[in-house]
């Protein structure tokens, strides 16, 4: 599932490629992906306009439009991605297509068909995002309340971008249990944790995603701690599949 990496990367592609380019055309056909929208609502509002900027929250991402023009969400999904300028993909898998008058495009591509287009997304659930959010506010949200320290971080309303895996990986390379009441840890605890989740985010993106983390790769039956050596817990936390290194995160 993409975490804020990954739509990170995604809202790098938009940036690089799909600017301040004339729209002449948008394929929003696919009514559950466009949903609540009707076919050609969304058309209506882009053609003619340019994409001016793309912004992200989190795992949420948005588009501004040229003129004034209404705010573009789009979500990944389970396994989306965006491509610019490629050639279309087959079995309709780009699920929403916005077509530039220069020739080019700019697709949802996204075989599972979870991905989601939408005009004037509500933004106000998402909280500060993990990657920029300052000391003082990171305290302050993830270290109150009874809640696994795994729950709290993966609590979108409460920091937005930290999925499964970058949980894992942070905990882990935070010496931190993911089964720690949220509210029981210190100050120099939860400064480590920002400080790791920031690291492991920034290398994540830089590296492609976060099946690159050190600690990823050994997260599955029978793996092993990559710095000690121990077996690791495995256990679901905040109902999520989770492992762990019992030695050294406490
Ligand atoms: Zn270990």
């Amino acid at each position: 599932m993409p975490e804020l990496p990954e739509v990170e990367r995604a809202r790098q592609v938009i940036e690089a490629g799909a600017l301040r380019r004339r729209i002449s055309a948008v394929d929003d056909a696919d009514t559950y992906v466009a949903r609540p929208h009707a076919p050609g609502e969304i058309a209506d509002a882009l053609v003619g306009r340019e994409l001016v900027a793309a912004h992200r929250r989190g795992k949420a991402m948005w588009v501004e439009t040229s003129e004034d023009g209404p705010i573009l969400g789009l979500h990944l999904g389970m396994a989306g991605r965006l491509v610019v300028d490629e050639d279309p993909a087959p079995n309709n898998w780009d699920r929403f297509t916005i077509h530039f008058a220069d020739g080019g495009m700019l697709a949802l591509r996204d075989k599972r068909r979870l991905g989601r287009a939408r005009l004037e997304p509500d933004l106000d659930l998402v909280g500060p995002d993990a990657a920029e959010i300052s000391r003082a506010e990171f305290r302050a949200r993830i270290g109150r309340g009874t809640a696994p320290l795994k729950a709290r971080l993966m609590d979108q309303g409460v920091i937005a971008g930290v999925g499964n895996l970058l949980a894992d990986e942070t905990l882990w390379r935070a010496y931190l249990s993911p089964r720690r009441e949220a509210g029981s840890l210190s100050e120099e605890e939860l400064d480590r944790l920002r400080r790791e989740l920031r690291a492991a985010t920034r290398a994540a993106i830089r590296k492609g995603g976060v099946h690159t983390g050190a600690f990823i790769a050994h997260r599955e039956r029978g793996g092993v701690c990559p710095r000690c050596g121990t077996p690791l817990e495995r256990a679901t936390v905040g109902g999520r599949t989770t492992y762990w290194c019992p030695a050294e995160q406490i």
